[in-house]
This record gives C-alpha cells, sequence and structure tokens, in this order.
C-alpha cells in the first residue's frame, strides 16, 4: 500500500504557516524504510523569538480571557471537530513519520478529540474560593493563567501529548508555543490546521519544528515565557529545570520511567501474560509508563515466561501501513541504543529468552520483541530506560520484598500489580512508589484519570483535572468594603 502526503511542511506562528527565516529545512525519514519523507522548514532561535512574540502579543490582547469560560471550551470543540475532518490525513503522517499503523494513527486523532473535549468540557468548572474575612471585607481566588506557556514534546505520541498541554493551557488563558519533535514532527502541523479552521485566536497557539539542542533550547530559556511544560528524557529535563531556574518559572515535568509490574503467586498467569506483553509491546515499548519490568512470585516465574515468549514470537513486526502488529524505533540512533543495553544485559549474565537483536533482512529500525530472566536489581538493565520492545523479568519470594525491588530503581511514574487477592492489590498498591498503579490490567485509566511521574520521572500531572491546575496561579483578591 503506498499513501502520499505533502513534501514540505511549514512553521505554525502568529496563526499564518511560515518558512523558517534562515530557509534551512530539517528531512524527516520514515522508520519503517529508513528513507525521507517530507521535509520541514527548521526553526532556529530567531524563529522562537518570533513566536514567543506572536504568544505574547495573543496573551496581552486579553482576547482568550476576556471570552466567557464556557467559549473557550467550545472552542476545544470546535478544534475536536476540524480534527476529525482530518483523521485520514493524520492516520497517514503518523503511520510514515512515526511507524503506527493505520488504525493506530486513527486512534491517536479519537484519544485528542476526548482530551479535547474533556478540557472543553472543564473550561467552566475551575472555580475558585470565597474567604470568610469577618465583618467589612470580601475576598476570593482567581485561577489566573501564567501567561506564554512552552511546550515541549517527544517524538512517541506528539498528537495527543501536545494536544491535551495545548488544551489545558487555552481554557485557563494561557497562550502557547510548543516546540514539536524533530523525528516525528508531522501531526502537530494538522493539529494546527485544526485550531486555525476552529478559530482560534491568531497567536495564541504557535507550533514550531526544530532540533532540541537549538530551538529547544532556545524555547526553554527564552526571557518572555511564563511556564513550560516538558515531556522526555530526564538528562533534557534537568537542562530545561536550570534554564527554567534562571528566571524562576514554574515547570510541569513528564520523565522517563522503568516501570514494574509485580505478578503475585495467585495470579492469572493467561491474563497477566496478555496484558504484559501488551504493557511492552504496544508501540514497540516507546512509551514512558510502558511495563518494562516484571517482578514474578518464584513459583510462576518459568510459567509466566513461556506465556511471554509465546506472546513475544507471535508478533508480526513489520511497517505500520502493512498492518503488522509492532512497528519500527524512531530511528537507527535509537535501534542502536536499545540493541547496545541488550549487550549489556548479555554481558551482565542475564538469561535472553527470545530476542535482544534488529530484525534481520528488513530495512527499517524494527527491533525484536525481547525477554530478559534472571535480572538481579544490581544489573544495568534493570535500571536503565530501553524505550523499546524489552521486558526483564526477575523473581521475588515474599510480598516485602517485591515490593523493595519494585520500588529499587530512580523513576517512580507508573508500576502495576497482578492478584485475585483485593486487600494484597491494595496493600501492594499502598507501598508502591510511583505515580499511578494499574491492577490486572496494564494502563488501566483513561484521559479522565491523573498521570505523571515521582522521583526522577518527574512531577506535575497531565491528564485528568488535576491537569488543569498545572497551567494556573491562584490570585487572592482581597476587598475592605
Ligand atoms: P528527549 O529528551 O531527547 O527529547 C524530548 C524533546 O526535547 C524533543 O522535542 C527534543 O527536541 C527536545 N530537546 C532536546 N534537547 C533539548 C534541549 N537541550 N533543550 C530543550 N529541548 C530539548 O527525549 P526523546 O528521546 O525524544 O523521548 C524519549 C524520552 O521521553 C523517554 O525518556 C521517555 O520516557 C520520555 N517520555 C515521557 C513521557 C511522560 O509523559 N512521562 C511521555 C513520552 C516520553
Amino acid at each position: 500500500m503506498t499513501i502520499r502526503i505533502k513534501d514540505y511542511w511549514r512553521n505554525f506562528i502568529d496563526g499564518e504557516f511560515v518558512d523558517g527565516a534562515s530557509g534551512e529545512r530539517i528531512a524527516v525519514e520514515n522508520p519503517a524504510t529508513a528513507e525521507p519523507i517530507a521535509e520541514v522548514a527548521r526553526a532556529m532561535p530567531a524563529d522562537i523569538d518570533r513566536a514567543v512574540a506572536a504568544a505574547r502579543r495573543a496573551f496581552e490582547s486579553r482576547t482568550l480571557w476576556e471570552m466567557r469560560p464556557a467559549a473557550r471550551g467550545d472552542l476545544m470543540f470546535a478544534v475536536a471537530r476540524h480534527l476529525g475532518d482530518l483523521v485520514e490525513e493524520i492516520a497517514a503522517v503518523e503511520c510514515l513519520d512515526n511507524g503506527k499503523t493505520l488504525a493506530a494513527g486513527r486512534n491517536e486523532v479519537a484519544l485528542t478529540q476526548r482530551y479535547l473535549q474533556y478540557y472543553g468540557g472543564m473550561a467552566d468548572k475551575l472555580e475558585g474560593r470565597q474567604i470568610p474575612l469577618g465583618e467589612g471585607f470580601i475576598d476570593y481566588t482567581v485561577h489566573a493563567p501564567f501567561g506564554v506557556s512552552a511546550q515541549i514534546v517527544p517524538w512517541n505520541g506528539p498528537l495527543p501529548v501536545g494536544a491535551r498541554s495545548v488544551a489545558c493551557a487555552l481554557v485557563t488563558g494561557n497562550t502557547v508555543v510548543l516546540k514539536s519533535p524533530e523525528d516525528s514532527p508531522l501531526s502537530l502541523f494538522l493539529f494546527a490546521e485544526a485550531c486555525a479552521r476552529a478559530g482560534v485566536p491568531r497567536g495564541a497557539v504557535n507550533i514550531v519544528c526544530g532540533y532540541g539542542h537549538d530551538a529547544g533550547a532556545a524555547l526553554a530559556s527564552h526571557r518572555d515565557i511564563d511556564h513550560i511544560v516538558f515531556t522526555g528524557s530526564v538528562a533534557t529535563g534537568q537542562s530545561v529545570l536550570r534554564a527554567a531556574a534562571e528566571r524562576v518559572i514554574p515547570c510541569v515535568m513528564e520523565l522517563g520511567g522503568k516501570s514494574g509490574g509485580i505478578v503475585h503467586a495467585d495470579a492469572d498467569l493467561e491474563r497477566t501474560a496478555r496484558s504484559a506483553a501488551r504493557g511492552i509491546f504496544h508501540h514497540a515499548g516507546q512509551i514512558c509508563s510502558a511495563g518494562s519490568r516484571l517482578i514474578v512470585h518464584r513459583s510462576l516465574c518459568e510459567d509466566l515466561i513461556a506465556r511471554l515468549k509465546v506472546e513475544a514470537e507471535s508478533r508480526k513486526v513489520g511497517p505500520g501501513i502493512d498492518g503488522c502488529d509492532m512497528g519500527p524505533l524512531i530511528s537507527a540512533r535509537q535501534l542502536a541504543k536499545v540493541e547496545a543495553l541488550c549487550k549489556v544485559g548479555v554481558a551482565e549474565g542475564a538469561r535472553l529468552v527470545t530476542g535482544g537483536g534488529r530484525v534481520p533482512g528488513l530495512k527499517g529500525h524494527f527491533m525484536q520483541p525481547t525477554i530478559f530472566a534472571d535480572v538481579r536489581p544490581d544489573m544495568r538493565i534493570f535500571h536503565e530506560e530501553f524505550f523499546g520492545p524489552v521486558v526483564v523479568v526477575t523473581p521475588f519470594d515474599t510480598p516485602e520484598e517485591a515490593v523493595a525491588i519494585a520500588n529499587g530503581t530512580e523513576y517512580g511514574l507508573a508500576a502495576g500489580v497482578y492478584t485475585r487477592d483485593l486487600k494484597l492489590a491494595h496493600w501492594t498498591a499502598d507501598r508502591l512508589v510511583a505515580g499511578q498503579i494499574y491492577v490486572n490490567e496494564w494502563w488501566a485509566g483513561g484521559v479522565e484519570t491523573p498521570f505523571g511521574g515521582t522521583k526522577r520521572s518527574g512531577y506535575g500531572r497531565e491528564k485528568g483535572q488535576e491537569a488543569l491546575l498545572g497551567y494556573v496561579q491562584t490570585k487572592n483578591v482581597g476587598i475592605r468594603l
């Protein structure tokens, strides 16, 4: 099957699609074929200046802030409708620049529409407090916007990750400059198109694509931004935080993970194997909250590993456009990183059950679904994020030991529990240190459930009602009558 997309894409600044100031372009590759498919205008620091200035003007104009909150909500519903008109184009670009299947690309649109509708519906429900100060006073609080929100997005799910932050920012009256990921930038430009068609005020949303080291760094350290939402790796997050510290501006940090699922002795093995396999092989493991570790009761360890091996080996790995089960990694660089860490695992003495390297004979960046057993907590593969389809299995003997192993990394994004015993499920969930705990189904939750990290996985929450609180600051108004 072949699909065609536009071969040159421009940045969206101040309500218009524009070339980069330098005229340079970034080549976008199809990870399933390792061939170039399109070019985008490369945003440089001068373009970031222009986008921030547009967002500043839009904020200072007070257009969004002076709309009734319900009207800001209606705007999100309108963006969702216009996004629906672009579903086939978006599915095509998600397939071509990100390696997803067409069905997964369509699902990304449906998910993004849910975010827009969810936050659109909340626009008029963020209420302040009236604080009693006694006779002669009235006091109330307002959820005031920060101003210009700078948002930096990774390549694994740019559309829903970017759009949910934009929606939260707009319904609370902020304006946005978003840097799309250089490896898979295209779907966010179609989101910009939907914003323009829906009538989002000029300059309220600006979407630019550039490299992290210049455009990303220029945005994070810009003197005229008021707020940062960063989703990406810990190392980059730390450099963004240093820039934010210079100007003392607030950040939402959604960073990496090495999320572990505990499989207790009474777990339903068949269901656990299915859920655990989906938790690590979905989108080839390129999901921050992937279930990349399994901590399994010794009595059923080999049985679960055998079932997982069947799950892994039955997956058809290949281009998403051909309807395969598991697509490529995003780049040759990412594939090399995952393969190199697998070699470390073998050298450390972990048992390679299946996989361990690239898929032979395919031109794109395809990695085999991989399982490591006998993984000890002192091994690097226990601690380091693969961001690929690799799960490591560690046995345990007592529930206390399982919790200690699960909590034994520097990350704390997600964690899981598999058991038929509700009391044991609560006991374990209570002791796991992570932003979200999945019981008996990896990724149990949705748009409505708050999502974010503890420890080095970051702080602040996206999704759910909590997310909106990351985009506002409390302003108190005290009145002497
Ligand atoms: P990355 O940190 O390399 O890049 C993320 C974004 O930051 C990109 O847009 C990149 O251009 C930009 N960037 C790079 N250097 C920068 C700099 N110096 N200043 C400002 N911006 C810069 O991460 P990645 O490899 O693209 O994504 C994978 C990582 O993201 C993984 O660690 C994964 O766990 C994490 N992630 C987290 C979540 C979450 O919600 N917690 C979601 C998706 C991905």
